[in-house]
C-alpha cells in the first residue's frame, strides 16, 4: 500500500500541514510534516476533514485524493523512467541519440525524430524504456524543487578519457537528493588508452562503489558513437527496474509531470507531460499547472498521433489554454467546471505564493536597509 507525506497530505487537501499535524495528534500519531504515514491512516485524517466538502473535492480533483490508495490488484508494471546525467561532453546527448536508435518499435516508423524532451524505446523482447532529455541539471534541479519526481533512476555518463568531473559530481548529488539508484556509463571506451581503474577510483572518493570495486552500482562501459554495449546498458536498466518493482495503475484518470513546454507559432501551447498514474486519452480535459484544455492532439517522440498514453509514456500535448511550467503536475478531470475550478485553485495559490515571496522580499530589503 501507498505511503504519503504528511505535506502531501495536506498539499492534496489543501489544508495547513499544522491542521494535519493537529489532527494527526488527536488520533495519537505524532508526526511532523516531513514524516511518512500509511494510507490506512492517511484515509483517516481524510475522513476527518470530511465535514469540510468542498476542500475535500476540491482536493478530490486536485490530485486524484480518491484514489490515494490504488489497491494492490490495480497496480501493473510500468516502464522505468530514466534521467541521463553527467559532465559536458561526456556523451549524453550522444548516448540519448544512439538508445534511440535502439527502439525496435520505431525502426519501421521512419519519420523524423522529434526533440520532446523525452523518449520511450522498445527493446528486443518487448520491454520498455522510457528516457527524459534533461536539456541541463538546471531542468532537473527546477523539478525537483517543485517536488516533482519523474525519474526512477540516473544514468551517470562517465567520459572514460576525462573521468569524474564537476558536473558528474553535482549529478551524483542530484541523485542522491532525488534518492533514486545511479547506474554508471563509461563512455567512449573505443577511445585508445582509457583507463576504467582511473574512473571507478574517482567515482569511489565520491562514495560511488561499481560492483568491480565490491560496491553495488552497477558499471557499464559503452561507446555512444559506436554504438558498444548498448543493449548491456539496457538490461541494466531493466534490471534496477525489476528490483525497484515500478508499477501503476493504468485504469483511473490520468495523473503525470510536465517535462518541457513551449509555445508554438502553429500549433500553440505544446507541452511534453509523462504520464505517471492513469492511462491519457485524446480528448481528455486536463489541467495542467494552472491551465487547462481538452487534449486536441497527442503525439510520439516519432510526430506519431495516438490515442492512449499509458504509465511512464511520455507524449506532447495540444489542446492547453497557456503553456505550463516544466516541473508542475497534470490531472485529467471529467468536466469543464472542475477543470475551471482546480485551475483558479491553482492560479489562486500561485498568486499566494508570489505573494509570500514578495512579502519575504520585501522583509530581507526591510532587514538589509535597517
Ligand atoms: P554532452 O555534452 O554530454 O551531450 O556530449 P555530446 O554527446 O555532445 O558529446 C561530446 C563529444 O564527444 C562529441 O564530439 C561526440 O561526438 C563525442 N562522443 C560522444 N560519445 C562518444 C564515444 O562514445 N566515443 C567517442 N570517441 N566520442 C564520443
Ligand atoms: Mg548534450
Amino acid at each position: 500500500p501507498e505511503a504519503i507525506t504528511v505535506q502531501e497530505l495536506a498539499n492534496r487537501m489543501a489544508a495547513r500541514g499544522g491542521e494535519v499535524v493537529k489532527a494527526l495528534f488527536r488520533m495519537g500519531v505524532m508526526a511532523t510534516l516531513t514524516q511518512t504515514i500509511d494510507a490506512d491512516t492517511a484515509e483517516l485524517v481524510v475522513n476527518e476533514f470530511g465535514h469540510r466538502v468542498r476542500r475535500v473535492s476540491e482536493a478530490d480533483v486536485e490530485q486524484g485524493l480518491e484514489g490515494v490508495v490504488d489497491t494492490d490488484e490495480e497496480l501493473l508494471p510500468r516502464p522505468p523512467v530514466v534521467t541521463i546525467m553527467g559532465h559536458v561532453d561526456h556523451g549524453k546527448t550522444s548516448l540519448l541519440d544512439a538508445l534511440r536508435k535502439t527502439d525496435v518499435a520505431g525502426r519501421e516508423a521512419g519519420g523524423i525524430t522529434q526533440h520532446i524532451g523525452a523518449y520511450q524505446v522498445t527493446v528486443e523482447g518487448g520491454q520498455k524504456v522510457t528516457f527524459i532529455d534533461t536539456p541541463g541539471h538546471a531542468a532537473f534541479t527546477a523539478m525537483r524543487a517543485r517536488g516533482a519526481s519523474v525519474t526512477d533512476m540516473v544514468v551517470l555518463v562517465v567520459a572514460a578519457d576525462d573521468g569524474v568531473m564537476p558536473q558528474t559530481i553535482e549529478a551524483i548529488h542530484h541523485a542522491k537528493a532525488a534518492n533514486v539508484p545511479l547506474i554508471v556509463a563509461v563512455n567512449k571506451i573505443d577511445k585508445e588508452g582509457v583507463n576504467l581503474d582511473r574512473v571507478r577510483n574517482e567515482l569511489l572518493q565520491h562514495e560511488i562503489v561499481v560492483e568491480s570495486l565490491g560496491g553495488d552500482t552497477m558499471e557499464i562501459p559503452v561507446s555512444a558513437t559506436k554504438a558498444m554495449n548498448l543493449d548491456k546498458l539496457l538490461e541494466g536498466i531493466l534490471l534496477q527496474a525489476e528490483v525497484l518493482d515500478l508499477k501503476a495503475n493504468p485504469m483511473r484518470a490520468a495523473e503525470g509531470t510536465v517535462i518541457e513546454s513551449k509555445l508554438d507559432k502553429g500549433r500553440g501551447p505544446v507541452a511534453t507531460v509523462l504520464v505517471q498514474r492513469g492511462t491519457l486519452r485524446q480528448g481528455d480535459l486536463v489541467v495542467a499547472g494552472a491551465e487547462w484544455g481538452r487534449v486536441r492532439a497527442m503525439l510520439d517522440d516519432k510526430g506519431r498521433q495516438l490515442k492512449e498514453a499509458d504509465p511512464s509514456l511520455p507524449v506532447e500535448i495540444l489542446g492547453l489554454s497557456g503553456v505550463p511550467s516544466a516541473g508542475e503536475t497534470f490531472v485529467a478531470v471529467e468536466n469543464e467546471s472542475r477543470a475551471r475550478e482546480i485551475s483558479e485553485f491553482r492560479q489562486r495559490k500561485l498568486r499566494d505564493k508570489q505573494a509570500a515571496a514578495a512579502g519575504a522580499a520585501r522583509g530581507t530589503l526591510a532587514d538589509m536597509m535597517a
